[in-house]
């Protein structure tokens, strides 16, 4: 089972804004959420690098500006980005944690959600390992669970209902996490996961 996960309850220290049991590799790509306002928004991404690749050490040196420009063309193209996610579920199921929960993230870019502008401000980003057309792993969704029940435990804001991916906060510009985003899948292994933790 993937990173041992199955039946695991995560815990998030409030004080710290950080998941217990996961890595945390700290990104300098983030900041402080705008005076007085907490996440209250979760964002599913998908990424690979270089693209439809699994299991470089790639995505992490993205987020913290440390990409070897050299070792893949398309590389020269993202290394200037500044980005990070909370988050990142590999295909396995491992968890890292870029950001504390209580900073702000840039994972959103330009973004809307209800009428409200630059998700990053209000939103926990969390990637996935993969992309638009490739199905998912197991071990990723019950990575998701774990995480997603940690979130909405330590932060009250947060919600399953409050749940988007990339491309409904920035429809026409992200398609990201892609058809192949199980959506159905996730939220039944987030509230087999909810029920079983209550
Ligand atoms: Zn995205």
């Amino acid at each position: 089972m993937a990173a041992g996960l199955e039946g695991k309850d995560l815990q998030i220290d409030t004080s710290t804004g950080i998941l217990s049991g996961a890595e945390f590799t700290p990104s300098s790509n983030c900041d402080a959420r705008p005076s007085g306002i907490e996440a209250d928004l979760m964002v599913i991404h998908g990424i690979s690098l270089p693209p439809g690749e699994f299991g470089g050490p790639w995505i992490d040196q993205l987020f913290t500006n440390t990409l070897a420009v050299d070792a893949h063309p398309h590389f020269k193209e993202i290394a200037t980005l500044r980005v990070s996610s909370h988050l990142l579920l590999r295909r396995n199921g491992r968890i890292t944690q870029f950001v504390k929960f209580h900073e702000r993230a840039w994972h959103a870019g330009r973004s809307s959600y209800k009428g409200r502008v630059d998700c990053n401000d209000f939103s926990i980003g969390i990637e996935l390992e993969g992309t638009d057309t490739q199905p998912y792993e197991s071990a990723q969704y019950l990575a998701l669970a774990v995480v997603i029940n940690a979130l909405c435990k330590a932060y009250p804001r947060l919600s399953v209902e409050r749940l988007v991916g990339h491309s409904d906060v920035a429809p026409g510009r992200k398609t990201d996490p892609g058809p192949a985003f199980d959506w159905p899948k996730a939220r039944l292994s987030i509230a087999k996961l909810r029920a079983k933790s209550r």
